[in-house]
């Protein structure tokens, strides 16, 4: 967990992808051209030192190059920007800097480049290690690249190494899960997250859904393979942290933590989510005005589209949601100093309804969320802001 609730996270969101994933709704664009890279990490390099021109000094405690692909950043460009935010910000002297790759087309001198320029936590979006699921969710690389990008990059010095798998995909049985799932731990990675694959109706595969061409999974085999990675990873020795996150003790990603302890976060970057002062606001996500707004800011306060500003009762209501994420829980004497709220009693009746419904525990002061109930964790939090 983060022991200081005042440190902050960067996320820089990197728009670019080799191809559009049939499944994907991430703000992301095909990248027409390389020159593309160089524009948008001179415009990144501009935000920089312009929102860091009235930052308030608090200390960044993690740094995570998100997408869209970072992995097609250069080491070089990867190296500017890492030297820009060191040179502009205060970063903390053992900052976790993550960056998402696909693995396809980064090989050990890539890797170790990147290593090298200061990222020391390596995120690889596998998906899956079966061909057939790989080719129906549009993805460009095999499992074959996968198992090559893993090996690279323990080659290339990274001991912390996270892979994204999917589960959930149409036509796939619990024996192939557990392929997938198996072959990730032979890899041995310090971090595992799994998440359900959830279409959205305007995606290429949510509309083949709507026209029938492809069937969803059921709720019921869902929950089955959710609860089989559960038992599966306990058995390896992953701590399961939060409801789509495992994680070897003491490799949890920290930035991560952060927002699910409700820290604050500066988003850089065409699309890029902020949270500070109570406010989550949105950078454009139109490429070129974001280059221009970059160029042609006077600097002072920046501040994209504000996409939620909360009053204090929705600051810590947003608090509790995402503290109930993790199976830690919420730590109600501490949420009380922070908030000056009691949970215990401002939900007296929802938490007692909830106990005796064997949805959530109460234990050596902590709230969390029973184990059955993570994965209808969306229904239970819902009644909390109801
Ligand atoms: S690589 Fe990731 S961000 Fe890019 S299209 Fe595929 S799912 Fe979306």
């Amino acid at each position: 967990m983060i022991n200081d609730l005042n440190s902050r996270g960067i996320y820089i969101h990197i728009p670019f992808c080799r191809a559009k994933c049939g499944y994907c709704d991430f703000y992301s664009v095909p990248l027409a051209d390389t020159d593309w890279l160089e524009k948008y990490t001179r415009g990144l390099a501009v935000e920089i030192e312009q929102r860091a021109s009235f930052y308030d000094g608090k200390p960044i405690r993690t740094i995570y190059l998100g997408g869209g692909t970072p992995s097609l950043l250069t080491p070089t460009q990867i190296e500017k920007l890492l030297t820009k935010l060191d040179q502009f910000f205060p970063l903390d002297s053992d900052i976790e800097v993550t960056m998402e790759a696909n693995p396809i087309n980064i090989g050990q001198h890539y890797l170790h480049d990147c290593h090298q320029a200061g990222i020391n936590r390596l995120s690889l979006g596998i998906q899956s290690f079966n061909d057939r699921e790989l080719r129906l969710l549009g993805r460009l690389h095999s499992a074959g690249d996968s198992e090559e990008a893993i090996l690279a990059a323990r080659a290339a010095g990274f001991s912390n190494i996270n892979l994204d798998l999917i589960y959930g995909i149409p036509g796939q049985t619990t024996e192939d899960w557990i392929f997938n799932l198996s072959r990730a731990v032979q890899a041995d990675p310090q971090h595992l997250s799994l998440y359900l694959l959830q279409l959205e109706p305007h995606t290429p595969m949510g509309r083949r859904v709507d026209q029938d061409q492809l069937t969803m999974l059921e709720d019921e085999q869902e929950y089955q393979l959710y609860q089989i990675s559960r038992e599966l990873l306990a058995e390896k020795g992953y701590h399961h942290y939060e409801i789509s996150n495992f994680a070897r003790p003491g490799r949890e990603c920290q930035h991560n933590l952060l927002y699910w302890q409700s820290c604050e976060y500066l988003g850089l970057g065409a699309g890029a989510v902020s949270f500070m002062n109570r406010v989550r606001y949105r950078n454009t996500v139109d490429l070129d005005r974001y280059l221009g707004a970059c160029a042609d800011y006077p600097g002072g306060f920046w501040q994209g589209e504000i996409l939620e500003e909360m009053d204090e009762r929705q600051r810590w209501v947003d608090a509790v949601l995402l503290g109930l994420r993790t199976t830690q829980g919420i730590n109600m004497a501490d949420f009380q100093r922070r908030f000056g709220v009691d949970l215990s009693q401002e939900y007296a009746e929802l938490l007692n309804e909830l106990l005796a419904g064997g949805f959530i525990n109460i234990k050596d002061g902590y709230l969390h969320l029973a184990p059955s109930a993570y994965f209808i964790s969306n229904q239970v939090l819902y009644r909390f802001i109801a």
